[in-house]
């Protein structure tokens, strides 16, 4: 049962957040003492200092996490061993998720109910997906005849890297981790400055689990420390990144200037929601195209931020979305009434805010929000109507929660649209006409097409976008493990 206000707050009272890397089975500050704190969006508190790692502290993991994974204590066992400590991860995330969760909500500004979920649910199914998979995926053998024979294996890539971002802290570490250790790679992991602290417990409950020194490291610090050197180090195999595009291109350019490691790439998104004149406007498709855009205070890569709708209905489903939205409660995100929490940090707010201001400058109209007369980094939900796809807050990820009305007038419209963006990870299409919804799924450029409802899918569907949103890499799903394994053919004359 969802514990009450009161109880979520006295559990925010008595934790005490660890701020310390996690190298080699050990806590331990940087090499260099230096730190940097970290604070609660919601109301500017410190919540703690955390330890500010560099090369010197990667290159340690780096040492330790080769150590591990050459003696084979990890990445030689048998499955059904790491299969057994990683579903031991997701009962301990399981028991602790009221305490993450409270700590996630503290550490981002983002609502409990959110949290919760993710760290309820969506965290340790992760874990327990991947454990499963560990002796349950099999190799191949290719079709050579009687004179030899061709075995097709896989084995773990090696040492993997991942460097986080901050919208999702819990979700994306389990992303990388969990299929990472399932192949049996050690890890090296950096969260995004501003959220670091539940990856850090984490690390507590996966030392707790058993996972043996060295195969999980965690190291908070910024991009241009401990990021970079992640991307650059030459005993790193591979390199899992979630972020911005910006920075996405920099990890390709570090693999090409250091030992060309692999690099797998989730980034951003403009992803349309398109409602074709079929389509009927329920109170069902109002809830998806609220959630689409407002979800995580809309800082989420795949936000619905272009509504493109079928010019008979849009005057009907600006109204009603509208009147969806303002029901939506900005507050306290510790209470479980509140709806939307706290945008990320003030610059973000700043950053979302210039974008409102653009809108309005290019001639857009504001129907709702745009402001928040709440202290702290809260904006209240914001909707235009009558936005050109040339308009910047058409073409930009926001970020924030900044939903674009825009008017289509056939299927070649909207897909004329939808497909004119760098980006290519997430479309939502609401119509009754089967023909036109496989017409249009098939020809969007992008990761994920949901169809009657916005979803990204689940842990079993692989996620990651075309075009600027990613690389070919996808998280999720059997396909996550390519990311962490090499493929080897062992050719056996007869
Ligand atoms: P970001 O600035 O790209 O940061 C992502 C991570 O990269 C952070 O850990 C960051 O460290 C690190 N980083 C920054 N500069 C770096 C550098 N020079 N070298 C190496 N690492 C560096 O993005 P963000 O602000 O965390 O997140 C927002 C963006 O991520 C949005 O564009 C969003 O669409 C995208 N995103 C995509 C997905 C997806 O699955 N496709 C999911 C979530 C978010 P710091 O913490 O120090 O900045
Ligand atoms: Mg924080």
């Amino acid at each position: 049962m969802t514990l009450s206000y009161t109880e979520f707050q006295s559990i925010a009272a008595k934790l005490s957040p660890n701020g310390q890397a996690f190298i080699d089975g050990a806590f331990c500050d940087a090499d260099d003492g230096d730190k940097f704190e970290t604070i609660n969006p919601a109301t500017g508190q410190v919540l703690t200092s955390v330890a500010h790692c560099k090369s010197a502290d990667v290159d340690r993991a780096v040492v330790a996490a080769r150590r591990v994974f050459n003696d084979g204590t990890w990445s030689r066992t048998e499955p059904e061993y790491r299969k057994e400590i990683l579903l031991k991860v997701a009962s301990l995330v399981r028991e602790h998720a009221n305490e993450l969760a409270v700590l996630e909500s503290l550490d981002t500004g983002k609502t409990i109910t959110d949290c919760l979920h993710e760290i309820g649910t969506e965290v340790p199914n992760f874990f327990q997906w991947y454990a499963e998979l560990t002796d349950k995926t099999f190799g191949k053998i290719a079709p050579t005849g009687p004179s030899a024979l061709a075995l097709i294996i896989k084995e773990p890539a090696g040492i993997a890297g991942a460097v986080l971002p901050w919208n999702f802290p819990l979700v994306m570490a389990a992303w990388k981790i969990a299929p990472a250790l399932a192949a049996g790679c050690s890890a090296v992991i950096k969260p995004a400055e501003q959220t670091p602290l539940t990856t850090i417990r984490l690390a507590e409950l996966m030392q707790e689990a058993g996972v043996p020194a060295g195969v999980i490291n965690i190291l908070p610090g910024y991009g241009h420390t401990a990021g970079q050197a992640i991307g650059l180090h030459n005993d790193i195999d591979t390199v899992s990144f979630t972020g911005s595009t910006e920075v996405g291109r920099m990890f390709l350019r570090y693999a090409g200037d250091s030992n060309l490691k692999g690099v797998g790439l989730e980034m951003g998104g403009k992803s349309p929601f398109i409602v074709l004149d079929d389509a009927v406007i329920n109170d069902n498709l109002i809830e998806h195209a609220a959630m689409s855009a407002f979800w995580n205070g809309g800082q989420n890569c795949s936000a619905n931020m272009r509504q493109l709708i079928a010019a008979p209905l849009i005057e009907e489903f600006t109204a009603r979305v509208s009147e969806r939205v303002k029901k939506f409660r900005l507050g306290d995100p510790l209470d479980t009434a509140t709806d939307i929490g706290s945008m990320i940090t003030k610059n973000h707010k700043e950053m979302v805010m210039n974008y409102i201001q653009s809108g309005q400058d290019e001639g857009a109209q504001l129907i709702m929000g745009g402001h928040s007369n709440l202290p702290g980094c809260f904006i209240e939900p914001t909707i235009f109507q009558n936005v050109t796809p040339d308009m910047k807050i058409a073409r930009e990820e926001i970020f924030g929660p900044v939903l674009g009305i825009m008017p289509i007038q056939s299927v070649d419209d909207a897909l004329a649209i939808a497909c004119d963006t760098d980006y290519g990870l997430h479309a939502t299409i609401f119509s009754r006409d089967i023909d036109r919804v496989i017409h249009m799924a098939r020809s969007l450029p992008c990761g994920t097409v949901s169809v009657n409802g916005f979803s990204e899918g689940d842990i079993k569907t692989p996620f990651g976008g075309y075009k600027q949103s990613g690389s070919l890499a996808r998280d999720n799903g059997t396909e996550a493990l390519a990311q962490y394994t090499q493929t080897k053919t062992i050719w056996i004359n007869n």
